[in-house]
């Protein structure tokens, strides 16, 4: 049989805009890799991928997708004859991307999982695919494998038709390709439960046969309406597949006379009015049947369908269910539920699914217009879990972890004993660094000691995910109680050494206990352990700390202390002792000689600003920028109002800014999300020779700029604003400021 002549007819009836000479190599290269190779039912096996190129042209996909199709299983079947390397040489690079990611999902096997592994394995099909394409040709060759199901063994047969309900026919649901879903949902059925499949179908073929004009008709009165109310719009009808017709007889317990929208009739009208007008005249032209009517117009589901439904009852009695919407529901309607990829229903974030459905906006879009050199769809980058990975247990189950996890947050995921014994890790069968960051696809394998050997503490800096550092801070807490009071206590100490005034022992330990009866513990051992351990945050204590500091060792103190940087944490008391010596001297306090000053966290004033001090109790003056939000705030506060004093500049500040020796300084970058962009700040900062004391960055969830702050030590404002305008001309950064922390 000329398998090949089957197949041109099939594309040159959907375009001539496909290059027959490209696909013409491919079937031919195909045709000579599986020479000798036969289907379970004694076809030639060009026969199969010659079958899945057609669907994939149903699909409208392009060129390079028929050839990938072609070639879709030479890499896997043919492997002593080729290679990806001679497909890319032969096809190009395209081609071999795409019959690659196929090679690769042959790996994934579905059978006999639990459910909640299925969601896992689908999750994983998508993040593996990469190109949208792939999944649309993988789809074709499931749909062609489930049609010619019949000649495998019986066993087969029902692994593959429950492997295609849970996972082929829900993708396509969520592609929005509700024909080849339909179809491998009733195939499926057929194999899993051949009786009542027969069953329904004969109910269906009964019924149909019995009223097979019946959507016809329906349709023609319909149109007849609306066209004299010069109403433009497009009309379908269908009749409700064999396996939904199965699942609500089984499933709900219904019975085939309750099944209300076995016919249904679509249409789609151009604005949200019209919807509303098509809808009053359906039910002037028909009887409704009460209770049936659905305004998810006004009410959208979860998942952001909108549409008016609405049963009546047309000839013979016989109801039928109206569909009304606008084309732009529709679109939603068929593609939004993409957006469940990543958002299970009920809990859906809003503003995260209108983000997906843009993406989702775009496959349309670019399905529909761009008629570049081609009119099909063109390659799209599935980046829809770029917040999270894939890898499977040498047993092959499936663990999600967030990205950027690494081998450490894998075996705390598997179990904490497997994280608290671990000792070395494999990926793909290799061995690798413990903090190995872990891709999509890996096999990854812990290596344990047989004695519990505990995780180390400098793991808590490594680990990604929340759960590894509770469970190693768990290991801590339980494990090492007498080094965590210890380490608790000298927390403390330098803490309150920082408060700059001579404590006693016994005074610490009331301020302890008082504070750890504040906060429901009453063994001030548990207290200490706790910071130790890291379950509790030292800076959260901190202001506590600073009251009980001065009720019980400075009782002469009025009220509680109000220097305005409230959360003042132990950066603070490291802050001051890396101000460099003789920093007393850069700010003159007027009025006040031989004052202890500070900088103040909240704005960090640099030589040539303008700045106003504060005198707390006890801590001396602490200086502030003029503009400093806390200033400003705090010099209209009456009650403060006369701690607010004018200080200045001194000489030695000024003399002194060419010096080793400088001022901390906080500022706010904001640029692309790019994997550059901190490597390239940190050059620039490198190259200016600026100490970067510390860096952090986070990605904003709103727009998904990367916010990055830095930390610099800096001798004045002028120093700063150069750096600032250097910094302002890396390519990726759209704004930085001097900010506040
Ligand atoms: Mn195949």
């Amino acid at each position: 049989m000329d398998y090949y002549s089957d197949l041109y007819e099939s594309l040159i009836n959907i375009s001539s805009q496909y290059n027959f000479d490209k696909i013409k190599k491919a079937y031919d290269y195909a045709h000579e890799m599986h020479e000798g190779q036969y289907r379970k039912s004694g076809e030639e096996y060009i026969s199969h991928p010659v079958a899945v190129a057609k669907i994939v042209a149903q699909l409208e996909l392009d060129t390079d997708s028929v050839c990938a199709a072609l070639l879709h299983d030479t890499l896997e079947d043919c492997k002593d004859k080729t290679n990806g390397e001679t497909i890319k040489k032969l096809f190009g690079e395209e081609v071999s991307e795409l019959v690659d990611g196929l090679t690769k999902l042959v790996d994934i096997h579905f059978e006999n999982r639990e459910e909640e592994s299925v969601e896992n394995l689908r999750k994983m099909f998508l993040a593996m695919s990469k190109d949208i394409r792939v999944i649309f040709i993988k789809l074709a060759d499931r749909l062609h494998n489930m049609r010619t199901l019949s000649a495998q063994p019986d066993e087969k047969q029902r692994s593959i038709a429950l492997e295609t309900m849970h996972v082929y026919a829900p993708l396509a649901h969520r592609l929005g390709i509700q024909k080849i879903k339909g179809e491998l949902e009733n195939l499926s059925l057929k194999y899993l439960d051949p009786i009542g499949y027969d069953e329904v179908k004969n109910d269906v073929e009964h019924r149909y046969g019995e009223n097979r004009d019946f959507l016809e008709n329906a349709q023609k009165q319909i149109s007849e309406k609306l066209d004299s109310e010069k109403i433009k719009y497009s009309m379908s009808g269908r009749v409700k597949s064999i396996f939904s017709i199965y699942k609500k007889m089984y499933n709900q317990g219904k019975s085939f006379d309750e099944i209300y929208d076995f016919y249904a009739i679509r249409i789609i009208v151009d604005t949200e009015l019209e919807c509303y007008t098509v809808l009053g005249i359906i039910h002037e032209m028909f009887n409704l049947i009460p209770g049936r009517f659905k305004d998810y117009i006004s009410t959208p589901k979860p998942n952001l369908y909108r549409s008016l439904h609405t049963t009546v009852i047309g000839r013979h009695g016989i109801p039928f269910e109206v569909q009304i919407r606008t084309w732009e529901m529709h679109t939603v309607a068929e593609y939004g539920v993409a957006a469940h990829w990543k958002y299970k229903s009920g809990d859906a974030d809003k503003e995260n699914i209108a983000e997906k459905l843009k993406w989702i906006r775009t496959l349309v879009e670019t399905e529909k217009g761009d008629a570049d050199n081609d009119e099909f769809l063109k390659p799209l980058k599935i980046d829809i879990f770029e917040d999270e990975i894939f890898v499977f247990t040498p047993k092959g189950d499936v663990i999600s972890l967030q990205s950027g996890a690494t081998a450490i947050d894998f075996a705390f995921a598997i179990h904490s004993e497997v994280g608290n014994r671990m000792i070395g890790a494999k990926v793909n069968g290799m061995i690798v660094p413990i903090d190995t960051v872990l891709q999509t696809g890996q096999i990854v394998e812990v290596i344990t000691s047989s004695t519990p050997k505990g995780p180390s503490k400098d793991w808590l800096k490594i680990v990604r995910t929340s759960e590894a550092k509770n469970k190693i801070r768990q290991w801590y807490k339980r494990e090492k109680r007498t080094e965590n009071i210890a380490e608790g206590k000298s927390m403390i100490e330098r803490e309150l050494k920082g408060f700059g005034k001579a404590y006693t022992e016994q005074q610490r330990d009331e301020i302890i206990s008082n504070i750890s009866a504040r906060i429901g513990m009453s063994d001030p051992d548990d207290f200490y352990n706790s910071l130790g351990y890291g379950g509790m945050s030292l800076s959260k204590i901190v202001p506590k700390l600073r009251d009980e500091f001065i009720r019980v060792v400075m009782p002469e103190g009025d009220d509680k202390l109000s220097d305005i940087s409230g959360n003042m944490s132990v950066t603070y008391q490291d802050n001051s002792k890396k101000q460099p010596h003789g920093i007393n001297q850069a700010v003159i306090v007027d009025g006040i000689d031989n004052c202890q000053i500070r900088f103040a966290r909240c704005c960090n004033p640099l030589p040539g600003d303008k700045i106003i001090g504060f005198v707390t109790r006890g801590f001396g003056v602490s200086v502030h920028k003029q503009d400093c939000p806390n200033a400003i705030a705090g010099t209209s506060d009456e009650s403060e109002k006369d701690r607010w004093v004018s200080v200045h500049w001194s000489q030695y500040s000024i003399n002194h800014s060419n010096s080793e020796s400088g001022f901390e300084t906080i500022l706010q970058i904001y640029a692309k999300n790019s994997l550059t962009v901190i490597a390239e700040l940190s050059n620039l900062l490198n190259d200016l020779k600026v100490q970067v004391n510390t860096l952090n960055s986070k990605v904003i969830k709103t727009n998904k700029m990367l916010q990055i702050t830095i930390n610099i030590t800096c001798k004045n404002t002028t120093h700063v604003n150069t750096i600032l305008q250097r910094i302002r001309k890396l390519e990726d950064v759209s704004d930085v400021t001097r900010g506040f922390s």
